[in-house]
């Protein structure tokens, strides 16, 4: 089992003792005490007290500026120091590769049987071949570790497989991992790849390397405790990817059917690197959002027809035989929103859709307002498309039989009453929430107004249209909607899922 440790970085011995309790309320199996991160500090009075106030098992680590850490004194302060710990009895104790032989000569060879000995090499800049990183292990191993640490930095988050790679073939305990926000499937991932221990912060404030996970995401967001070699990888692939909201509903959706998978924010640069190198059936399914819908179709290997004439791909599934087969899920979650907006509920289980021959005003022509256009044009309905870039308007009106606007002239374009207006621009999407794309008095035109925003859950398109008595539909619809979709993809449709 991997454990999951809690860095302590507090300034003084009496936070760093009230952050050991928060550690173990929140289900740390140990912590790992910062010795260089406390003010002051005085080795024979702090050590012991720190020790006894601490209720779970202790990593004791004296990191040097050199490596990383703070402390900046001589080394025989910090040996003596370090040897003070284990006569104490802590369990393990950190030391840097570059000083191993010294420190292991300065205790001569000896410590307690029950103190582990932790032997790290800290690389902030990049992670290196996987040859490299096995030789880095073997000298780990020579000097005499009861466990082998080796962390690196991502630039790319494929440079995370070369840890894993060396992480399965390693003979001793190893802990493994890559720093930075590109790194965080080495952290998660620890218990998959053998890892001996991933560390867990108590908040974004307590942080010891870049890229740490909280202990609560790790063990309530991704359920770390349930991972194991056959845990199936899913995950979102997009740049921005931390503000996505899909892990929390993903992971809550797969625990509770019990599916052996986790789903993981992917931040990634460039997506057919990336499906090429994590190409092993394990990781069986992806979400992608922006950049990387459009180049998804030309990674898939088949496609889903629809999908493909949208031109964008938000559901990637690996197939058994390796095949990667595309879908997009955005259109059936907005379509299906907009239905049940427009005829109230199960309206879009009727045999002929709420939509067909209704005039449906979709403004924007990115991945989500060609996903809405070709979906409502399916679904019979007449399609008008407004895009500030009038060019995109009249190629994506053209592709689907429609008609083309300019933004401008939503203002009064009114051919007929009892109209459907659907926002896919980006439009009063956090932090610009003032964004509207329509004025306020040409929305009592319309008899149901969709926003494909989802946050905020009530944009100021839905605010100003209920104050003008329209039905609204908010993003978060399809937001939940699509997320089904892809669910059902990854999953092959498990029975029971009647949960949304
Ligand atoms: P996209 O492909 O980048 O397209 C962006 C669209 O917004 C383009 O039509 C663009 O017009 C327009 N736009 C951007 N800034 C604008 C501005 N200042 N004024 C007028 N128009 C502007 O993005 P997308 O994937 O289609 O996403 C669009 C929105 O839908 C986003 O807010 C996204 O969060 C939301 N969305 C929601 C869900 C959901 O599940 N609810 C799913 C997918 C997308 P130009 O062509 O002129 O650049």
């Amino acid at each position: 089992m991997t454990l999951v440790c809690v860095p302590l970085v507090a300034r003084t011995v009496e936070e760093m003792v009230a952050d050991a309790a928060a550690a173990a309320a929140a289900g740390s199996d140990l912590v790992e005490i910062r010795l260089d991160f406390i003010q002051g500090f005085r080795p024979r009075e702090h050590l012991p007290q720190l020790l006894r106030g601490c209720p779970l098992p202790v990593l004791v680590t004296y990191r040097p500026t050199w490596e990383g850490g703070q402390y900046e004194g001589d080394e025989t302060t910090r040996f003596d120091t370090l040897r003070l710990a284990m006569e104490l009895g802590v369990d393990y104790v950190d030391i840097e590769l570059k000083v191993a032989d010294k420190f292991m000569s300065f205790i001569s060879g000896n410590k307690p049987e029950k103190c582990k000995l932790i032997v790290s090499s800290h690389n902030y800049e990049y992670t290196p071949s996987c040859e490299e990183l096995a030789n880095l292990v073997a000298r780990i191993q020579a000097v005499g570790a009861d466990i082998v640490k080796v962390a690196t930095a991502a630039k790319d988050i494929v440079d995370v497989s070369r840890m894993f790679q060396v992480m399965v073939h390693c003979q001793v305990p190893m802990i493994g991992l890559v720093m930075s926000e590109r790194g965080l499937m080495s952290r998660v991932l620890a218990p998959k790849f053998g890892g001996y221990l991933t560390f867990g912060i108590l908040n974004s404030a307590k942080t010891s390397a870049p890229g740490q996970p909280t202990v609560e995401e790790l063990l309530d967001v991704y359920n770390i405790r349930c991972i194991g070699p056959d845990t199936k990888v899913l995950g979102l692939i997009a740049n921005p990817v931390k503000q996505s909201k899909s892990p929390i509903l993903h992971n809550k959706c797969l625990q509770y059917v019990g599916y052996n998978a986790v789903y993981l924010p992917l931040l990634g640069d460039n997506l057919a690197s990336f499906l090429e190198t994590y190409s092993s059936p394990d990781f069986s399914g992806f979400s992608c959002s922006l950049p990387f819908k459009v180049d998804a179709v030309q990674c898939c290997n088949e496609h889903d027809p629809v999908a493909k004439s949208i031109g964008a791909i938000n559901t990637i599934v690996r197939r058994p035989d390796g095949k990667l087969v595309g879908y997009n899920t955005d259109y059936i979650g907005a379509i299906s929103a907009i239905e049940d907006g427009i005829g109230g509920p199960g309206s879009k289980d009727a045999v002929i859709s709420p939509l067909a021959g209704r005039l449906i005003v979709v403004v924007g022509a990115g991945g989500a307002g060609k996903a809405i256009a070709y979906g409502a044009k399916e679904k019979g309905a007449r399609v008008v498309v407004a895009n500030r870039t009038y060019e995109k308007a009249v190629s994506l009106a053209n592709a689907i039989g429609g008609q083309a606007l300019r933004l401008a002239d939503l203002e009064t374009f009114r051919p007929e009453d009892g109209m459907i207006l659907a926002n896919a621009t980006s439009l009063g999407m956090q932090p610009n929430i003032d964004g509207t794309p329509i004025p306020k008095k040409a929305l009592s035109f319309y008899d149901v107004v969709f926003d494909a925003v989802y946050a905020p859950k009530v944009t100021r398109l839905l605010r100003e249209a209920e104050e003008c008595g329209v039905k609204v539909v908010s993003g978060v619809e399809m937001f939940i909607r699509q997320a089904m979709g892809q669910f059902e993809h990854f999953t092959g449709g498990i029975e029971g899922v009647m949960f949304f």
